[in-house]
C-alpha cells in the first residue's frame, strides 16, 4: 500500500434504507479516517438500476447527517474525484472491462437468460444444484473462448446483446490478508467467472467498485462480512488491471446478529422483535408499510452511535460512553472481532438512558418544554428546567420524561387506584384540609417553607411521615409515587398546589 493518505469510503447501493449494520460500517469507516487525518468519502453505487428505489440515497444522506457522521468528500458533498454516483461514471467503465479482454483476463459472453436457466436446470436436474460459469463450462458455452473468432465478430457486429466475464484460471489459490480476519485464501476452482459488464453497457458492482477504489485513490475498503466472498474476485481485479501495487488494505466486519444469536439480524426482524433496524423511519410508498426508526424512538444520535460503535468492536477498557470524538481516539480496526455481534435492545436502551442523564437541565428542559407543547402547555424554561431536574432519574426517552412530569401541566383528572384504596380514608381528608390551612398561611413558597411548615404539622400532632405524605401526594400529583412533595410543590407554587389540595377534597370520597 503506496497510498500515503488514508481515503476510505462508504459505498451504499440506493436499493432501499439504511439498514443500522450499514450505519455501523458507515461510522467504522468514518472513526477510521478521523483517526488517521484521513478522508470519509461517501460513493452511491447505483449501477444496478433494477434495484434502485427512489428516496433512498436521500435517506442515507440524512442518515448520516442525523448520526453526526459527515463525510469530506462524495455525493451531496462535492470533491476532486467525483462524480461519485456511478450512475454517472458509467462512460468510465467499459475501457477497463475492454482492458481486461484486450489483455486475456476476460471474454465476451452471448448466452442468453433462457441459456443460462437451461444449463442450470440440467445441473440440477443431474444432482448439482451450485451451477457455476467457471473454467470448466465455460468452454460449452457461447463465448469467446469457446467460439471463432469471426463468429465472436459477426455476433458483436451484428449487435447481439453480450456481457463480459472475468476469466479465472484453474486451481489457483488468492491470498490476502484481512486486517479483521486474518489470512484469507480462497481457490479459483470454487468461484465463477463473474460478469463485468452487463449488456446494457454497465459495469457490475465488482468492476465498478474496483474502478472506483482506484480512480478515488481508496486506502482501505471497510464494509461488511457479506462481501467476503467477493474479495477474492477483487484482488484478481487489481492484479488483472495493474494496481496491485496501490491495492486498499481490506477490513470485513462482523455480522450483526438477532438478540438470540441466531442469524444475521435482517431489516424485517426489527418491528418484528420490537425495536427498529433502521435509523430514521422509512415509507415504502409502494407497499405502503412504514419501518419504525430509532430517530423517530426518542433515540438520541450520540447513544445511537455509541451502542452501534459496540456492536463488534470495544475498547478493551471499562469505559462504554464514548462520544463521537472519544470513539474516534480510541477506535482501531485491529479490535474489531471476528465473531458476529449480537444485538441487545435493553443496552441500546440504557444507551440512552444515559445519555439522557448527561444533558444538562436546561436541555431537558428545551426538551420537555417542546413535549408540553405538543400537547397545549406553554411553559417557562426555568420551570422546565427544574421539572426536568427532578424528574429525569427515571426516564429513558424524553417521551418519559414527559409522561410522568404530565401532572406538572395539569391537574389530576385520575387518581392513582391503589393509594386511593389503600391510603385514602376520613384521617387523610383531615391531613389534607389541614395542610391546606397551613399553605395558605406561607408566604414564601420554597421546598424549605413547604418541608418546613409540613414537618411541623407532624410533629404537632405527633404523626409519622407514612400517615399523611400518601394522601398529600395523591391530592397533588393523583399518583401512588415520585420523587420529592416539596419539591413538586414548590414548582407547582402556592396557588396550584392549594388548588389541588382543594380539588381532591372536592373530588374524592
Ligand atoms: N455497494 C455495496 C453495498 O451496497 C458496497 C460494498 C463495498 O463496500 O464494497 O454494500
Amino acid at each position: 500500500m503506496n497510498n500515503a493518505k488514508v481515503r476510505v469510503r462508504f459505498a451504499p447501493s440506493p436499493t432501499g434504507p439504511l439498514h443500522m449494520g450499514g450505519v455501523r460500517t458507515a461510522l467504522y469507516n468514518y472513526l477510521f479516517a478521523k483517526q488517521q487525518g484521513g478522508d470519509f468519502i461517501l460513493r452511491i453505487e447505483d449501477t444496478d438500476q433494477t434495484r434502485f428505489v427512489p428516496g433512498a440515497e436521500e435517506y442515507i444522506i440524512d442518515s448520516l447527517k442525523w448520526c453526526g457522521i459527515s463525510p469530506d468528500e462524495g455525493q451531496g458533498v462535492g470533491g476532486d474525484f467525483g462524480p461519485y454516483r456511478q450512475s454517472e461514471r458509467k462512460a468510465m467503465y467499459r475501457q477497463y472491462a475492454q482492458q481486461l479482454v484486450d489483455n486475456g483476463h476476460a471474454y465476451y459472453a452471448f448466452d442468453t437468460a433462457e441459456d443460462l436457466e437451461r444449463v442450470r436446470q440440467l445441473a440440477k436436474d443431474a444432482g448439482s444444484p451450485n451451477w457455476q460459469y467457471n473454467h470448466v463450462t465455460r468452454n460449452s458455452m457461447k463465448n469467446s473462448l469457446s467460439l471463432s473468432q469471426s463468429e465472436v465478430q459477426k455476433r458483436i457486429d451484428s449487435g447481439e446483446p453480450y456481457v463480459i466475464r472475468i476469466k479465472l484460471n484453474r486451481n489457483e489459490e488468492v491470498k490476502f490478508e484481512d486486517i479483521v480476519r486474518g489470512w484469507v485464501s480462497v481457490n479459483t476452482n470454487n468461484m465463477d467467472d463473474k460478469v463485468l459488464f452487463k449488456s446494457d453497457g454497465m459495469p457490475t458492482y465488482h468492476l465498478a467498485n474496483i474502478v472506483d477504489d482506484h480512480l478515488m485513490q481508496i486506502s482501505h475498503v471497510i464494509r461488511g462480512e457479506e462481501w467476503l466472498p467477493s474479495a477474492p474476485l477483487h484482488i484478481l481485479l487489481y492484479r488483472y488491471l495493474g494496481w496491485e501495487d496501490s491495492m486498499p488494505q481490506f477490513a470485513h466486519l462482523p455480522l450483526l446478529l438477532k438478540p438470540d444469536g441466531n442469524g444475521k439480524l435482517s431489516k424485517r426482524d426489527g418491528d418484528r422483535l420490537g425495536f427498529p433496524v433502521f435509523p430514521l423511519e422509512w415509507h415504502n410508498k409502494e407497499s405502503g408499510e412504514v419501518f419504525s426508526g430509532y430517530r423517530e424512538n426518542g433515540y438520541f444520535p450520540e447513544a445511537f452511535i455509541n451502542m452501534l460503535a459496540f456492536l463488534g468492536w470495544n475498547p478493551g477498557t471499562a469505559q462504554e460512553l464514548f462520544s463521537l470524538e472519544e470513539l474516534t481516539e480510541a477506535f482501531s480496526l485491529k479490535k474489531v472481532n471476528k465473531a458476529g455481534a449480537r444485538y441487545d435492545h435493553d443496552k441500546t436502551r440504557w444507551f440512552n438512558q444515559q445519555y439522557l442523564r448527561l444533558k444538562s437541565d436546561e436541555e431537558l428542559g428545551r426538551l420537555l418544554s417542546a413535549e408540553a407543547q405538543k400537547a397545549g402547555h406553554d411553559i417557562d424554561q426555568a420551570k422546565a428546567a427544574a421539572i426536568a431536574a427532578l424528574m429525569k432519574e427515571r426516564a429513558y426517552f424524553i417521551k418519559d420524561l414527559w409522561e410522568d412530569s404530565e401532572f406538572f401541566f395539569q391537574a389530576p383528572t385520575e387518581y392513582d387506584e391503589k393509594t386511593l384504596r389503600k391510603k385514602w380514608n376520613q384521617d387523610a381528608r383531615n391531613h389534607v384540609s389541614q395542610l391546606h390551612q397551613i399553605f395558605e398561611m406561607l408566604s414564601s413558597f420554597t421546598p424549605e417553607d413547604v418541608e418546613g411548615s409540613f414537618k411541623a404539622y407532624l410533629e404537632e400532632n405527633g404523626l409519622g411521615f407514612g400517615k399523611v405524605g400518601p394522601g398529600f401526594r395523591l391530592a397533588v400529583t393523583g399518583k401512588g409515587m415520585g420523587p420529592s412533595m416539596f419539591e413538586i410543590c414548590a414548582i407547582l407554587g402556592k396557588e396550584e398546589t392549594l388548588s389541588r389540595l382543594k380539588l381532591a377534597l372536592e373530588k374524592l370520597p
